[in-house]
């Protein structure tokens, strides 16, 4: 199951919400980590996200809370519920623990929302507290489950070990503190010939306070931990066979890409293949370690490798992604040309907001700048773009700053396009024959990526079109 088929030293792996989601599947994952500590690796790290759901549960409670609305106590029922029934597989002593443990951090949490909807708000720091929740929960559930299979494994709260910034819901690890932290708290661990189940997603200022790393960021976490313990190779634990060559709830025939190249593995999550988290390739740069993606429900499948520089197989298109609520943001105007600096001018108003701007398509003049935020981001950067050029629109230099809010973001990627001639040309033909109206384009700057700029509505069939290129090669 190995690279080289040789008992790894160390691995890390990690189990997403949608592998935890009912008590069967939580015993699943359990058994696979055991397995893997007993034909594998000498030590083995395990990563969990929250129970699939527990997060926007823990969203919608606090939100509720703060709008003064009592159905957060309902939510926090529900949640209790949930955690309830995915402990029923565990055996007596074990399901008492685990459940008396849960119950204390949803009292708490309901504690916390009487106090938010006293205030009537909930800031982003707020919301990490409320959020963390779910997997401070979900690790109790898996670390009883292993530990039911003879394991010896420990549950571990990620503010202890993951050092972030202090901008909360997306927080930025700071590596090195990092480093640090995992060494002193995860290698005794370790060598006591325990595992450490690890809360995904969160982390914690230098002063202590819970962070977290933005929504699907287990997987970051994951990346985090294999990088600061020297890991040989991560395994991602989720609920289809690996990275497809589509989303397969959007196309039928999508089907698992066996090898696949760090670059175009990030060009593929930055643009919406949400299997891995964007920022997963990110943490295990430095350190080059081997990534498999594989399903949980059908381990026996290989799933995919990814790997730094893999070894190019047929085919310049090998995967095609779409992000939805995008809305194209146009700066236009005939006297643009002259004021000076406007292209910087522009972005920086837009990285004041916190917007961060997910493509530049190509002008076809240079009357206009066109760029692609997420749908929420679009009204906030419309209107700092609007104080920003406040005097040149008075001037009639610039005539207009508009949003457009039915975007969907198409992107094909493959590390060969870059030396295959016509494969924009192949991408056009195969929209323009289902009658697809292209609104903008843009070329990844590593060349193995073109996106497509269509309206919502056409989203799903370009996937569609697109992905019979990839399935010809
Ligand atoms: P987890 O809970 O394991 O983190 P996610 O829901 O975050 O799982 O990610 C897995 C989902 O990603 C799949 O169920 C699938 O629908 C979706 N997905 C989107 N694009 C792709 C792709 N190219 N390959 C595989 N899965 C994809
Ligand atoms: N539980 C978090 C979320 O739902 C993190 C994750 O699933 O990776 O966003
Ligand atoms: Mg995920």
């Amino acid at each position: 199951m190995t690279l080289d088929e040789t008992r790894l030293k160390t691995l890390t792996m990690k189990f997403g919400g949608t592998s935890l989601g009912t008590a069967e599947a939580i015993m699943q994952s359990a058994e696979i980590a055991k397995a893997a500590r007993d034909h594998t690796a000498d030590r083995i790290a395990v990563v969990a996200s929250a129970i699939h759901g527990v997060t926007d549960g823990l969203h919608e409670a606090t939100s509720a809370a703060a709008g003064g609305d009592e159905r957060y106590l309902q939510v926090i029922a529900e949640l209790r519920d949930v955690h309830r029934r995915c402990a029923e597989a565990l055996l007596e002593q074990e399901s008492r623990n685990a459940v008396a443990e849960i119950d204390q951090l949803l009292e708490g949490f309901s504690g916390f929302c009487e106090s938010v909807r006293t205030l009537g708000e909930a800031g982003p720091r707020a919301l990490d507290h409320a959020m963390s929740l779910g997997e401070k929960m979900s690790v109790i559930l898996l670390a009883a489950s292993m530990r039911q299979l003879g394991v010896a494994a420990i549950a571990v709260d990620a503010s202890e070990v993951i050092v972030t910034d202090d901008r909360f819901q997306d927080a930025a690890p700071d590596l090195e503190a990092t480093r640090q932290k995992a060494t002193a708290t995860l290698i005794p661990v370790l060598e006591r010939g325990e595992t450490p189940v690890i809360t995904g997603f969160i982390g914690a200022t230098r002063e202590g306070v819970t962070t977290t790393l933005g929504r699907g960021g287990s997987d970051f976490s994951a990346g985090l931990i294999a990088a600061c313990l020297d890991s040989d190779e991560l395994w991602i634990w989720t609920d289809v066979d690996g990275v497809m060559t589509a989303d397969p709830k959007v196309v039928d025939s999508a089907r698992t890409i066996a090898t696949l190249g760090y670059e175009e593995v990030r060009e593929l999550s930055y643009f919406g293949a949400k299997v891995l988290h964007p920022k997963t390739i990110q943490s295990v740069f430095e350190t080059e370690i081997p990534i498999r993606v594989k399903n949980t429900f059908d381990p026996s499948h290989p799933g995919t490798l990814i790997v730094p520089n893999p070894e190019e197989s047929n085919g310049a298109i090998k995967a095609v992604t779409a992000v939805r609520n995008v809305s194209l943001i146009t700066v236009e105007g005939k006297g643009m040309m002259g004021v000076p600096g406007i292209a910087a001018r522009t972005f920086e108003a837009v990285a004041s907001t916190g917007a961060s701007v997910l493509l530049i398509s190509q002008a076809s003049s240079e009357q206009s700048i066109t760029f692609a935020v997420p749908r929420t981001n679009a009204s906030t950067a419309v209107e700092a773009l609007e104080s920003e050029f406040e005097r040149v629109l008075s001037r009639g230099n610039i005539d207009r700053i508009w949003a457009q809010d039915d975007i969907t973001i198409v992107t094909v990627v493959g590390s060969r396009m870059r030396e295959t001639a016509g494969v924009a040309g192949r991408v056009f033909t195969a929209t323009g024959l289902r009658g697809i109206n292209v609104v903008a384009i843009a070329q990844g700057s590593s060349e193995c990526s073109i996106s497509l700029v269509v309206r919502d509505r056409d989203g799903d069939d370009a996937v569609r079109a697109i992905h019979e290129l990839v399935i010809e090669g």
